[in-house]
């Protein structure tokens, strides 16, 4: 699905199926973490304080990349960072944001997740970061998530949840749902001991493969 592929109401009603789609997997509930799709202009978000699971095309709220808002409606707090990643990976097309409840658990521990299970390259190197806390809503964060980024298409973010950048919608919301199981398989293992982490070596290979894999799909 690319940029192209979807004129704005299309993509709008996408979103919002995206949207509801990440309540129903278990990422999202009630108000709590927002999606955005890069458009012609800029890119759409869900709106400010809205129950995720009942959001339509027209709830949706179009943003330029300069943080204004293109028509009516109130963004979601979080705009900034889904800006700050269209703006740093030409290749992003979606943003899923979730205060899912395993990415919660180990980012209120502020750990990043290890290369304990070779999945983890699924979001683009050897580990995923844990990004620094700043409040939400405000350009620390943003910045925070972005550091955290480099390299990478999902992250952590102290004492708040998990975000997660894709080349499709689809692709968006499947790695964070990855995250969130990788989030929950970390603390299980954890539980019982100190996991066994595979080597750089095996990491790389792991990437390497799943670059091929990417190049196809
Ligand atoms: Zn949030």
């Amino acid at each position: 699905m690319s940029r192209t592929a979807l004129c704005a109401p299309n993509l709008r009603m996408a979103l919002a199926g995206l949207a509801r789609e990440s309540v129903h997997c278990g990422l999202n509930q009630g108000t709590s973490g927002n999606v955005s799709a890069r458009s012609s202009e800029g890119f759409l978000i869900t709106p400010s304080g809205q129950d995720m699971a009942t959001l339509t095309a027209t709830d949706m709220v179009a943003m330029e990349m300069n943080g204004e808002v293109s028509e009516t409606g109130r963004p979601s707090s979080e705009w900034r960072f889904h800006r700050d990643i269209y703006a740093a990976f030409p290749e992003a097309e979606a943003v899923v944001h979730a205060h899912s409840p395993f990415a919660v658990a180990l980012a209120c521990l502020r750990r990043d997740i290890p290369p304990f299970h070779y999945m983890v390259a699924m979001a683009g190197g050897v580990d995923i970061r844990c990004a620094a806390y700043a409040t939400f809503g405000t350009q620390a964060l943003s910045d925070a998530v972005l550091a955290a980024l480099r390299d990478r298409r999902a992250c952590l973010m102290a004492n708040h949840g998990l975000v997660a950048w894709g080349r499709s919608l689809p692709a968006a919301l499947a790695l964070a749902r990855e995250v969130e199981a990788l989030s929950g398989q970390y603390l299980n293992a954890c539980q019982v001991g100190q996991p066994v982490l595979l080597s750089e070596a095996e990491m790389r290979e792991v990437l390497e493969k799943f670059k091929d894999y990417g190049s196809r799909a």
